[in-house]
């Protein structure tokens, strides 16, 4: 080596370079926990608005664009996504360059709620009842098989509870058909659940697992709305039965890691259903009910999940304190009016607003459930919740 040759290289050029489809605000997150650890990084996405464009190189394409693809994925490291939509082909292209977390054996599971639910199945993980809906006359064998009241959803696409409908009674089935018919379906049970929660786990290459606490989660109009971790509503009072359920949840979450061989975040959620817990969806990657581990976890899952895919030592999951997180959805919040509140942390990803948009999100921190409740009262009406 020539004397002063390292010198020519900006000491930047050695930090991995981890290239993300998708660059929604998962992405940008994920880009602010890892700036601090020299990691650089690359987005994929067709919006060109995205929100981690605003922080990142960000390339403009579609994700059946191979050329765009493979100039993406010069010089990467590792790639990831924030985005469960992302065709699952090109998941598969990138891995020719650089390898991809999670597998993509993963996101093609996750992306099919009728291969999901079978997963589930078959690792012994209890879930609604279900049935598969391809024509009309199934519709009406499972309405028969499982009964009403029951939940009908597209099997691909649906996120935020968009392409699904309830059905009460045998009126509702027709005009559920009407609606929904035609795509690839599953019928659900409807669960009468006391409570929504999830569990994140975070895997690395080297196989090294941990676990957030459970997180209880209230949605509105099938959009997320709050996050209370731990799980800490009445219902959850006796401490044996959160961490029951807390040790159930983590039980799943490992079959799960281990038949898929996964790599990075994986969140699931659950009903809570007279003790017991039943798995209504997976998501191969960072998720919103997790956002409060920013500042109420010791390392957040953005970070870990970086650690993960790139195959380093995991970040402690222990938590600070009692954390709330609510989501900021259509309408900006009055940012003062949020700072202002002791232990309120404002989280906004450079969106513009849209009804039914997720904007921004804001953390509440306190050392005690009362203290966190005040708060949280106080925080409501700021957030429109
Ligand atoms: P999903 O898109 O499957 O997450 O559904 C969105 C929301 O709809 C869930 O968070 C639940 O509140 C509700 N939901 C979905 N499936 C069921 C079900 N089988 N029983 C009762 N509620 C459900």
């Amino acid at each position: 080596m020539r004397p002063g040759q390292k010198i020519e290289m900006h000491p930047t050029e050695q930090m991995p370079l981890v290239g993300i489809l998708g660059a929604g605000q998962l992405g940008r997150m994920l880009a602010l926990a890892g700036y601090p650890l020299g990691l650089r990084f690359r987005f994929f996405d067709p919006a060109p608005d995205a929100p981690a464009g605003q922080l990142a190189e960000h390339f403009v394409a579609d994700y059946t664009d191979e050329d765009a693809l493979r100039r993406f994925a010069q010089g990467v490291d590792v790639f990831t996504y924030e985005f469960e939509n992302v065709p699952v082909e090109a998941v598969r292209f990138l891995s020719r360059f650089a390898p991809v977390y999670p597998p993509p054996a993963a996101l093609e599971a996750a992306q099919d709620r009728l291969s999901e639910k079978t997963l589930f199945r078959h690792l012994g993980i209890p879930t609604p009842p279900f049935a598969p809906v391809d024509t009309r006359e199934q519709l009406d064998d499972a309405v028969r098989a499982i009964g009403l009241p029951a939940v009908l959803k597209t099997r691909r696409f649906g996120y935020d509870g968009k392409g699904q409908r309830v059905l009460r009674t045998t009126n509702d089935v027709e005009s559920a058909w009407q609606a929904l018919g035609g795509v690839p379906l599953i019928l659900e049970g409807f669960i009468p659940f006391e409570r929504e929660v999830s569990v994140l786990a975070v895997r690395s290459r080297t196989g090294e697992t941990a676990f957030y606490p459970l997180v209880e989660n209230h949605h509105r109009d099938g959009i997320l709305r709050l996050s209370l971790a731990p799980a800490q509503s009445s219902i959850f009072s006796h401490q044996s039965s959160i961490s029951n359920l807390h040790s159930l949840a983590c039980d799943y979450a490992s079959r799960l890691v281990a038949a898929l061989d996964y790599v990075g975040v994986l969140a699931i959620e659950f009903f809570v259903q007279e003790g017991r817990l039943l798995a209504n969806e997976m998501a191969p990657r960072v998720h919103n009910s997790g956002h409060w581990t920013i500042e109420g976890a010791a390392t957040s899952q953005f970070e870990n999940h970086l650690r993960a895919v790139l195959g380093w030592p995991l970040g402690a999951t222990a938590m600070r304190g009692l954390a709330a997180m609510l989501n900021l959805i259509g309408a900006l919040p009055d940012a003062q009016a949020v700072l202002a509140l002791p232990g309120a942390h404002l989280h906004l990803y450079g969106k513009a607003p849209r009804p039914g948009r997720k904007l921004g999100h804001i953390t509440l921190q306190a050392e005690d459930r009362e203290s966190l409740y005040n708060l949280l009262e106080q925080a409501r009406p700021i957030a429109d919740l």
